[in-house]
């Protein structure tokens, strides 16, 4: 990388730290909109890593997760630049939402355009003024409401920059994930920057394991690419399970949905993994795996609709093998391939021994 970094016309120097408010847009109130973006620059020559986060507005893991390494002087590298900016959708975090008061998703509205959305004006002032001066990214999200994700990188783990930045982050789990049309990811690719994903924890809550994990993944990527001498705390192992595929087990059927395995567990196929009840006491049903696997996400809403996503699966490469043996053998048995959320396993609970309940007949009249 060049010695240069210029943002917003402004030159930060080798050796140099600051504060860029970069101009973003005006509210309706002419309230001025500014993005606080955060320079620390050693005088030895390294690479520059940017530090992404609340490009979803309602995702404050990774917000927590910035501003504590801002706050306790962890970006302070040794050799290279470290660009942070700890909340890039400011209108989304104000109403605390994960679009653009547009509607628009951020994260769906790259490269962006000078005259178009704001969403997608927000996303050209990044590709422009950022994108430029930067080597390597992580861009820290979390699952939606109520839809939490174990702490995994996501990238193209078929180029080897990424692979490499994934590794050294040595979240629990490491996935591929193809590059999405429109996304920040795909937009930096194409530009020859690698940015990889973080995900940990659920929009709208603190999750402290979560935090604790994009902290410790950013200090080992700092001192992969030697821009730190020494961690600045104790980083365990940072060993990811690597994931070649995920997919997401769905509701049969509408009720309420408890989840009975933790997150981040491993599970076997045709093991117990939830439960789906009524309302009333009347029905119980089992949720088994359809495969071996990881549950690298869950959604806790216990009102699920039928097709509700309740378990993200991921499969490592022995697992994908298995799986494609096994489905290859079902093929050639009923001449079509079953879809993944059919095979999800559901089944009356033998346990419960309760007959169905005869719905008591209430008179309306008798409440008038
Ligand atoms: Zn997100």
């Amino acid at each position: 990388m060049s010695d240069l970094i210029v943002i917003n016309g402004r030159a930060i120097k080798p050796g140099e730290q600051a504060v860029i408010n970069l101009y973003i847009h005006k509210l309706p109130t002419h309230t001025v909109i500014d993005l606080p973006i955060y320079i620390f620059r050693s005088k030895r020559p390294g690479p520059v890593l940017l530090l992404t986060a609340g490009l979803h507005g309602d995702e404050t893991n990774g917000i927590e997760i910035i501003r504590r390494m801002i706050r306790h002087k962890m970006l302070h590298p040794s050799a290279g630049s470290v660009i942070a900016i700890p909340l890039v959708n400011i209108y989304g975090f104000l109403q605390s939402t994960r679009a653009l008061p547009d509607g628009k998703d951020l994260n769906r509205s790259f490269p962006g355009s000078l005259r178009g959305s704001l969403a997608q004006r927000v996303a050209y002032t990044i590709m422009n003024e950022i994108i430029p001066s930067i080597d390597y990214g992580i861009d820290f999200h979390t699952g939606g409401a109520n839809r939490s994700n174990y702490p995994q990188i996501r990238c193209v783990t078929d180029i080897p920059q990424n692979l490499e930045l994934g590794k050294a982050f040595g979240a629990p789990f490491l996935m591929n994930s193809k590059l999405i049309d429109k996304s920040f990811r795909k937009a930096a690719d194409r530009m020859g920057k690698y940015i990889i994903v973080y995900e940990g924890g659920e929009s709208m809550r603190f999750d402290e394991f979560a935090i604790q994990e994009g902290i410790r993944g950013t200090q080992r990527v700092m001192l992969h690419f030697g821009m730190k001498k020494k961690a600045d705390m104790i980083l365990g192992t940072g060993q990811s399970v690597l994931l070649k595929e995920s997919s997401w087990l769905r509701a049969r059927q509408a009720g309420l949905f408890s989840p009975l395995v933790p997150l981040g567990s491993q599970i076997d196929k045709g093991e117990k993994i939830g439960r789906l009840t009524d309302p009333y006491g009347e029905h119980e049903y089992v949720i088994r795996a359809a495969t071996d696997g990881y549950v690298i996400g869950v959604n806790y809403t216990p009102v699920v609709n039928g097709g509700d996503a309740l378990f993200h699966v991921g499969l490592d490469a022995v697992m994908v093998r298995e799986r494609q043996l096994a489905s290859g053998r079902r093929r050639k048995k009923t001449g079509k391939h079953v879809p993944e959320e059919n095979a999800v396993f559901v089944e009356a609970d033998q346990g419960s021994g309760v007959e169905p309940v005869v719905s008591s007949i209430i008179n309306p009249q008798t409440f008038r």
